[in-house]
């Protein structure tokens, strides 16, 4: 049974081992056990799943995780809170802690040694300062993932859920889309951390797509026409493309890539779906290769 993810027994463990919270690692520990076993079930962890856990801190969710999965793998980056990684999970033999940062491991690697290469669940507590980092690293670096299930900040999480129309609508929203099928499973208050965050947190599941749901000749050449459209919200489409450094066509070419779409060269870029900017990548493709 967990001992873990109750308000008592983290002041005591961080008494015992004088912790010192630090804000620049965003160390927010979860005291509250209802969030903890939305998350595991919401990841839909199960007897024969290795997990990969970013940022244990002293082990809350670690303890629920070793309980349910095969075995978890929790990279820590924190050297201080080694040592309480080591007695808060002295009685699970299924864990391996990694002390490293979870941006400069080889998922790939682990993933190989800990899972032979299958796909494994991705579940945590996020840091927030990183969590685009971490989330698109994962996708873009085509790690085997089944789901990643994460608490991050309540308005990050609505950015990836949302399609156009919506203000949150952006980058990272396309980006998430992409690569996975996102769920917000649950709105969670600061009164469930310690220290409470200064801000609303969510958990989210991004379900990975088997297959994926549009077909880009290019999605590096994608990616640049939706960073392009979105950094220039307020310009029309036609404008945003033209005016950007990562997008080298000429005015004639976007004008007619946009036509071809069936759209105007006045539409704004945000209003296109994922689906329009994968035509509107392959239409570019096509102008290059004719
Ligand atoms: N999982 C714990 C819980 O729910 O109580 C702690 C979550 S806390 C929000 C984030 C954790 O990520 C901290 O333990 C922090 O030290 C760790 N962390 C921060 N940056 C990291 C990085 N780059 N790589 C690995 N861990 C990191």
């Amino acid at each position: 049974m967990p001992t873990l993810g109750n308000p008592q027994k983290t002041i005591e463990i961080i008494q015992k081992y004088e912790f010192a919270f630090q804000k620049k690692f965003g160390q927010n520990f979860l005291i509250d056990p209802h969030v903890l076993d939305k998350i595991i079930a919401a990841a839909g962890v199960a007897k024969d799943d290795c997990v990969l856990e970013i940022g244990p801190g002293i082990g809350t969710m670690t303890q629920y995780l070793a309980e349910s999965a095969r075995h978890v793998v929790a990279v820590e980056i924190d050297s201080n809170l080694i040592p309480i990684l080591n007695e808060t999970l002295s009685d699970y033999n299924n864990v391996t802690v990694i002390h490293g940062d979870i941006l400069k491991v080889d998922v790939n690697q682990i993933i190989e040694q800990y899972n032979e290469g299958r796909p494994i669940k991705v579940v945590a507590n996020l840091p927030y300062y990183i969590t685009t980092p971490i989330i698109m690293g994962l996708f873009e670096n085509k790690v085997p993932i089944d789901n990643i299930t994460v608490m991050v900040q309540k308005e990050v999480a609505d950015r990836m859920q949302v399609g156009p129309g919506s203000k949150d609508y952006g980058a990272l929203s396309l980006a998430v889309q992409y690569y996975a099928e996102p769920y917000i499973v649950a709105n969670v208050p600061p009164n469930c951390f310690m220290p409470r965050p200064g801000v609303g947190s969510a958990v989210i599941r991004l379900t990975r797509h088997k297959t994926s749901p549009v077909e880009v000749k290019e999605p590096e050449l994608m990616f640049r026409l939706i960073r392009a459209s979105f950094n220039q919200r307020r310009k029309t489409l036609q404008n945003g493309l033209n005016n950007s450094q990562e997008v080298n066509y000429s005015k004639e070419q976007i004008i007619e890539a946009i036509e071809s779409l069936g759209l105007s060269p006045s539409v704004r870029g945000e209003t296109l779906t994922l689906e329009q900017f994968a035509a509107l990548s392959n239409a570019f493709t096509s102008l290059k290769n004719r």
